[in-house]
């Protein structure tokens, strides 16, 4: 399968680490013209390093009133990666109202606002476009200590499916994926006792986390015009987990 995206604009948000880098990375290479939305400068300025065509967008999604005028000067979008995401990991009675905010203000508040603001320029073009939710497992099976993460993911997920619906009609498909756990960073927060990575790998299939390259390339496909009939669905990317 050969995926080209040459013509097509691209916005990643959450684009300066981890899986978001890698999409904005396979985007370029696709010929897609990329917009990388990050939070830390020294990141957006690594990854122009790496990948000189890329338009670096600083913003704080946690702000939702800064996410327009951030993104006014951006152009026409095709296709779209709600990737930025936080995981704040705490049992059901050490969650507290600010780490809920916090998590939803970025998760799910920011998801919905970027994708307002983006498949408004596409219905206005008539142009038709693909966005992609970075959902998670946790949406889809319960886990402990992730209980606002994993209520976020599941709100991205509901999103999902309600952008398909309004959103469709205008030729414009949404989708979500569903990672197991994926070697970034991020998965250092929750996943670096050993003991816990066992007993997570022991309900995966095929035994092992993802990588990052494994996420990347299912979310290229829902971009791509490959996976043209395919709108409202939230694809576990998760090694056969969510069936067991
Ligand atoms: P990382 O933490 O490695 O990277 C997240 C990126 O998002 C960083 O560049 C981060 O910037 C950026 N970001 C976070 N908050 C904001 C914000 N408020 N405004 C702008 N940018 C922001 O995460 P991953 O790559 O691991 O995760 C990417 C997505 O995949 C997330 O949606 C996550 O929930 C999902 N996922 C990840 C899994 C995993 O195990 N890794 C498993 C399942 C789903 P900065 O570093 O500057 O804060």
């Amino acid at each position: 399968m050969n995926i080209r995206f040459d013509g097509k604009r691209a916005l990643v948000t959450g684009a300066g680490k981890g899986i978001g880098r890698d999409v904005v990375k396979k985007l370029v290479e696709c010929g897609a013209e990329t917009i990388a939305l990050s939070r830390t400068q020294s990141d957006l300025d690594s990854l122009k390093q790496e990948c000189p065509s890329i338009i670096p967008v600083l913003c704080d999604l946690a702000d939702s009133e800064s996410i327009s005028t951030a993104l006014k000067d951006c152009g026409p979008i095709d296709l779209l990666v709600n990737n930025a995401a936080i995981a704040i990991c705490e049992s059901f009675f050490d969650a507290n109202t600010a780490d809920f905010d916090k998590t939803f203000d970025i998760n799910v508040k920011a998801t919905i606002v970027v994708s307002q603001i983006v498949a408004k320029g596409m219905i206005e073009r008539k142009a038709g476009g693909s966005i992609v939710n970075v959902s998670s497992q946790a949406s889809l099976r319960g886990l402990k200590n992730h209980l606002i993460y994993a209520a976020s993911k599941a709100a991205v997920d509901s999103v999902t499916r309600t952008m398909s619906l309004e959103l469709g009609p205008h030729n414009i498909r949404t989708n979500a994926v569903n990672p197991t756990v994926t070697n970034t960073a991020m998965a250092k927060v929750g996943w670096s006792d050993p003991v816990k990575v066992k007993a997570m790998t022991s309900l995966i299939p095929l035994g092992r986390f993802a990588e990052v390259s494994e996420v990347v390339s299912v979310i290229l496909f829902l971009l791509s015009d490959f996976s043209s009939m395919v709108s409202g669905s939230c694809v576990p990317i998760d090694g056969g987990c969510v069936a067991s």
